[in-house]
C-alpha cells in the first residue's frame, strides 16, 4: 500500500523514518516544494530500511501520489519574527490550498492525515478545502498529548502506560482537556485505583500531570527548537490503523457537527480509525467541569476556523 508524505521537514520524515522502520504501508513517497530535500530525505531513510524492512522510500512529485491509500501531510512555513498568530495560519492555509490541488489530482481516493499546525485549524481548512468527507480528513490532534498523559499516569501509578486507558480531548493546544472522571487502570476507575494504592490523583496532582502533558512540547522546543520523533512516531501509529482496518481507538482531530453547542469545529474526541477514515466517534462521560472545558477549546478553535470564512 502506498503512503504519500507531503512536505518533508522534520515532521514528514520523521513520520516517514518511523514507517519505513516499523513497516506501515509497502511504498512510501516523499514530495516538497523544495524537491532536493525530499530526494535527500528519501535517500536518507531508504538507507535505514535494510536494517529493518522492505518497505521502498523514494522522492516524487504530485503525480507519484497516484493510488495513495493516506497522503500525510506535513508542509507549512514558519512563523516570521513579529508575526501574528492569524496572519501565519492565513500563510499556511495558502500552503494547504496548493498542496491539497494536488493530492486530490493525483490521490482523489487518499485519506488526508493532517500534521500542520495549528493542528485543528489545519484539519478544518483542509476538510474545506478538499471539500472530502469528514470521516477522511483527519488530524493527528491530541494522539501524541494522550500517549505524554498515560505515561505519566502510568509512571504515577506504577502501571505500564498501555493498561491505562485515558484521554486527552479537544485542541492539540493550550486548552488541551485531560479526561480523569472515565480514565481507567485496567478496569478500574483511575480515581479509584490511585486512592487503593495510596498514591491519590487529588487536585495538585492532576494539575501538576495536566501541565506536564500540555508543557512537554514547549521543554522540547526550549531543548531542540522542534519536536519530530514523538508526532512521527504518531502518524505512523495513525496510519497503520488505517492501512490494517484495526478500528483502534485513537484520540485524533476531525471536524465535528456539534459539540457542547459549538457548531463545525475540528477537535480530538476518541475515534475508531479503519480503512475508510474515522469509522465512529466515541464520546465519553464526561463531568461538568471536563464539559466546561471542552466547550472552552471547542471555542478556541472555531474563533480561528471562523476567521478564515471558509
Ligand atoms: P516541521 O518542523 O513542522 O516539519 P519544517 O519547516 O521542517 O516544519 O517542514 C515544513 C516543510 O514543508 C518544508 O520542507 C517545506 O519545504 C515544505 N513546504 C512548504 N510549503 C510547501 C508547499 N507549498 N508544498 C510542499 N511543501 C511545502
Amino acid at each position: 500500500m502506498k503512503i504519500g508524505i507531503v512536505g518533508t521537514g522534520m515532521v514528514g520524515s520523521a513520520a516517514g523514518y518511523a514507517m519505513a522502520l516499523l513497516g506501515v504501508g509497502t511504498e512510501i513517497v516523499l514530495v516538497d516544494a523544495n524537491p532536493a530535500l525530499a530526494r535527500a530525505q528519501a535517500q536518507d531513510i531508504a538507507h535505514a530500511t535494510p536494517f529493518a524492512t522492505t518497505v521502498a522510500v523514494r522522492a516524487g512529485d504530485y503525480a507519484d501520489l497516484k493510488n495513495a491509500a493516506v497522503v500525510i501531510i506535513a508542509a507549512g512555513v514558519s512563523q516570521k519574527p513579529g508575526e501574528s498568530r492569524l496572519a501565519l495560519l492565513e500563510r499556511n492555509v495558502e500552503v494547504f490550498r496548493s498542496v491539497i490541488a494536488g493530492v486530490m489530482k493525483a490521490a482523489p481516493e487518499a485519506i488526508l492525515l493532517i500534521a500542520t499546525n495549528p493542528l485543528d485549524v489545519m484539519t478544518f481548512a483542509a476538510q474545506r478545502i478538499s471539500g472530502l468527507p469528514v470521516e477522511r480528513v483527519i488530524g493527528s490532534g491530541t494522539i501524541l498529548d494522550t500517549a505524554r498523559l498515560r505515561s505519566l499516569l502510568g509512571d504515577h501509578l506504577g502501571i505500564a502506560p498501555n493498561s491505562v486507558h485515558a484521554y486527552v480531548l479537544g485542541e492539540h493546544g493550550d486548552s488541551e482537556v485531560p479526561v480523569w472522571s472515565s480514565a481507567m487502570a485496567g478496569s478500574v476507575p483511575i480515581v479509584s485505583f490511585a486512592e487503593q494504592i495510596g498514591r491519590p490523583l487529588d487536585a495538585a496532582a492532576r494539575t501538576q500531570i495536566a501541565d506536564q502533558v500540555r508543557g512537554a512540547a514547549y521543554t522540547i522546543i526550549e531543548g531542540k527548537g522542534a519536536t519530530w520523533y514523538g508526532i512521527g512516531a504518531g502518524l505512523a501509529r495513525i496510519v497503520r490503523s488505517i492501512t490494517d482496518d484495526e478500528r483502534t481507538v485513537l484520540s485524533v482531530s476531525m471536524v465535528t457537527g456539534e459539540i457542547e453547542g459549538v457548531r463545525d469545529v475540528a477537535l480530538s474526541l476518541p475515534r475508531v480509525i479503519g480503512r475508510e477514515g474515522v469509522v465512529a466517534t466515541l464520546m465519553p462521560d464526561l463531568d461538568a467541569g471536563e464539559r466546561a472545558a471542552l466547550k472552552h477549546s471547542a471555542e478556541v478553535i472555531s474563533g480561528f476556523s471562523t476567521k478564515l470564512r471558509f
